[in-house]
């Protein structure tokens, strides 16, 4: 007798799909994308049907049934399962686990997908006739009737009772519609600018099928607009859009410009929402009652019913990378997911990645330059201020302060820019020389004074911030180094005549609490602005004619070879915010080290000059994107563990013609939050043999001796090699 087994992909961290035992009946029912309960070593788990049922010879004894069909239609559409298969083999991933990736909480956990359809209801030719006839007496009928006559309401939108609503349906005077009108509240589009209106044509000039267009552009240069357009386009021809945005960068302001453009069906995706919340975007885009939706890195899983364009904002924000489980891009994850609907990307950065741009020129991508600002506002220039030898106040030096005095005393608003949160990041003893270290992790506690804390920025452990030092008992205990709440600090005492807003990601833990910084700035009641990345993204902040950058040289020291690449992104791009109607703001960025090379290039001819020495210089250290990486990250409570567990998997990857595999070292930081780390870096001229080298050995990683007493983690394309 034959058996019918069907495969299923379950969300657990093995490198296998299994086979359940189905009966005819059910097989009849049972389709890829389908979920479906199982029973997993002594639990149930809810798992994804990736092969329908095939007759086999096998023993019946040798497998368990399947549970439960759970989805009467597949859940996971054909295109976003064949995304999950391609991303499970390209990043070394179990399949089940990416299918979790993709799937909303409650979906995941086993929930039925039901989609709450706002009520809409619309006025009947009954309904119409009856607005003439109707007594007046009769007022609340009428008031409904009358407030459906301008088209058609949601339930929310009716203020009259069920029983109103009952009576006016029973009737025949009104009905269920299907989706709301629009149409009457979009706002027009601007007219094209010429350089947009090129670029336009480029865009339009492409097929409608698989392209990547790499929209480099600086702020304000009017990115937007093109994305909106080239939506505008796709949902004109019945097609939905997927709009990433980096996680702070995803403000009410920047989905409300959407809104207010494209009418609604424009929905938002990222963390903040509820998990329910996130449910329903999840299924209405399945639906395709979702037109658009904006969302940070996981809606690159959004099932769309019908996806016509994608849309990757600030294409080179490093937040698209996930750092953990998954180690996905969601910007090449977007790009695959296009290739296999057959339609358009656009990456849009006024400082596109390495990568993209060495995909540009090679031809692979289409480039899009936008030069010049919308409003004729050029972009500023960047001065570097030498701060050898100078005194320095609470880390500002004499010139950058007159500076600041100066553009506040003209009434402009200035911006301090520094990727360090906190007071100091050292808590130093003046006696002893006992400098807080963190007993977790090889790092300084980083003093935060206000909350009279030292928080380990690695490991979040904090403890009270001592007034003696621990060690010694002195009472010199000296904050070195400057970090956001300081800089702040610092102002506020200087120029106690006007207000400091700081942005970080101690005071900014919302995008409402974003949005009220940023509208206080907007309508002046703040003149200072001290803060981190968070100040690098897409806000336009159109009184800020100062922006000074307390400190490069941390990049510069840097050991990650992208550092100089992202100290020049953030650089720029926090420069960009700069520049008041007309005329062009000033940007100066301190330094010890005043004749860098790359420093130079960067303040003198730009950020596209940068690139062009740093992809020469990873192009001779054959760096990506001249070459491809992949690190296998292992750590343990057991210090001696990891390099040994690395020397066997290195044994593993060895022999794979084309692949250079390092020996194992111990990672930038060795111990953070308890655990001992070390790493083993893969490169390879060609994806291909990577990636072979890769299928070969990680599947076999846990096998090795030691492996229950590691955790280890492939990084396919790492963002850093820390
Ligand atoms: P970017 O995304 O490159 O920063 P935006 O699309 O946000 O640029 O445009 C910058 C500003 O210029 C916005 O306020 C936008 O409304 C305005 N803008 C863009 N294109 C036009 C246009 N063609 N005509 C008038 N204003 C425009
Ligand atoms: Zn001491
Ligand atoms: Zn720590």
């Amino acid at each position: 007798m034959t058996v019918l087994l069907a495969s299923i992909a379950v969300p657990v961290p093995l490198y296998l799909s299994f086979d359940y035992r189905v009966t005819a009946e059910l097989a009849a029912k049972l389709r890829r994308g389908c979920r479906v309960r199982v029973p997993f070593g002594r639990r149930e788990r809810v798992g994804v049907v990736v092969a329908p049922p095939r007759e086999t010879g096998a023993d019946a004894a040798d497998f368990r049934p399947i549970g439960a069909l759970l989805d009467d239609a597949p859940l996971l559409p054909p295109d976003l399962l064949a995304v999950c298969e391609w991303a499970a083999d390209y990043y070394l991933h179990p399949l089940g686990e990416v299918c979790a990736t993709a799937l909303p909480g409650r979906l995941r956990r086993g929930a039925p997908a039901q989609l709450e359809r706002p009520r809409i209801y619309a006025l009947t030719a009954a309904g119409r006739a009856a607005l003439e006839t109707l007594p007046a007496r009769h007022r609340a009928q009428r008031a409904l009737l009358e407030t459906l006559q301008s088209g058609p309401r949601a339930r929310d939108a009716l203020a009259c009772g069920a029983d109103v609503l009952r009576r006016a349906r029973d009737a025949g005077w009104i009905e269920h519609a299907a989706t709301l009108p629009g149409s009457a509240i979009h706002a027009p589009a601007p007219p094209p600018t010429p350089e947009q209106a090129a670029a336009l044509a480029q865009l339009q000039q492409a097929a409608d099928g698989f392209g990547v267009h790499l929209i480099e552009g600086v702020t304000g240069s009017g990115k937007t607009e093109l994305y909106l357009r080239r939506i505008e386009t796709a949902l004109a021809s019945g097609a939905q859009a997927l709009v990433l945005a980096p996680e702070i960068g995803l403000t009410p302001q920047l989905v409300a410009r959407f809104r207010e453009r494209l009418g609604p069906g424009v929905d938002s995706y990222h963390s903040a929402l509820g998990e329910h919340e996130r449910e329903q975007v999840w299924l209405r885009a399945r639906a395709g009652d979702a037109r658009v939706v904006i969302g940070t890195r996981s809606a690159v899983w959004l099932p769309f019913a019908r996806l016509g364009v994608i849309v990757v904002d600030e294409e080179h924000d490093t937040s698209y990378k996930q750092q953990d489980g998954l180690r996905y891009s969601a910007r090449d994850v977007a790009i695959l997911r296009a290739q296999k609907c057959g339609v358009p990307v656009l990456l849009g950065s006024a400082t596109p990645s390495l990568e993209s741009l060495h995909n540009a020129r090679s031809g692979r991508y289409r480039h899009i330059v936008l030069s010049q600002r919308v409003r004729a506002t050029p972009p500023p220039r960047v001065r570097i201020l030498d701060v050898r030898g100078l005194p320095l106040d609470h880390g500002l030096s004499p010139p950058l302060i007159q500076a600041i005095e100066r553009h506040l005393g003209d009434g402009g608003q200035v911006l301090l820019f520094l990727n360090r949160r906190g007071y100091a990041p050292v808590l130093l003893c003046h006696a002893c020389g006992w400098s807080a270290p963190c007993t977790h992790c090889d790092a300084h506690m980083t003093l935060h004074r206000g909350r009279g804390l030292l928080i380990c920025h690695h490991c979040a452990a904090q403890q009270p911030a001592p007034r003696s030092c621990p060690s010694c008992g002195a009472s010199a205990l000296l904050a070195i180094g400057a970090g956001t709440e300081r800089i702040e600090q610092a102002l506020a005492n200087r120029f106690p005549q006007y207000r400091v807003a700081r942005f970080d990601s101690d005071r900014i833990t919302s995008g409402a609490a974003l949005e009220r910084q940023l509208a206080d700035i907007r309508e002046g009641r703040v003149q200072i602005l001290v803060g981190t990345q968070i100040l690098a993204k897409g806000h336009d902040f159109p009184g800020l004619s100062l922006v000074g950058i307390v400190s490069a040289d941390q990049a510069l020291y840097g050991s990650d070879f992208r550092a100089v690449e992202r100290m020049g992104q953030l650089v720029t791009q926090v420069a960009g915010r700069a520049g008041r109607a007309g005329q062009p703001g000033e940007v100066w960025l301190q330094t010890h080290e005043p004749d860098h090379p790359q420093l130079r290039t960067l303040a003198e001819k730009g950020y596209g000059a940068l690139c062009a020495q740093l992809l020469l210089e990873r192009e001779q250290a054959e760096l990506p994107p001249y070459s491809h990486l992949a690190l296998l990250r292992v750590e343990s409570r057991d210090a001696g563990l990891p390099l040994r567990f690395l020397e066997a998997a290195q044994r593993l990857f060895a022999g794979h013609r084309g692949v250079r595999v390092a020996d194992p070292m111990p990672s930038g930081m060795e111990r953070r939050a308890g655990f001992t780390r070390a790493q083993l870096l893969l490169q390879s001229a060609r994806r291909a043999p990577l990636h072979k080298a890769l299928a070969a050995a990680v599947p076999r990683l846990d096998q090795l001796p030691g492996a229950r007493q590691v955790r280890w983690s492939v990084d396919v394309d790492p963002y850093d090699l820390m």
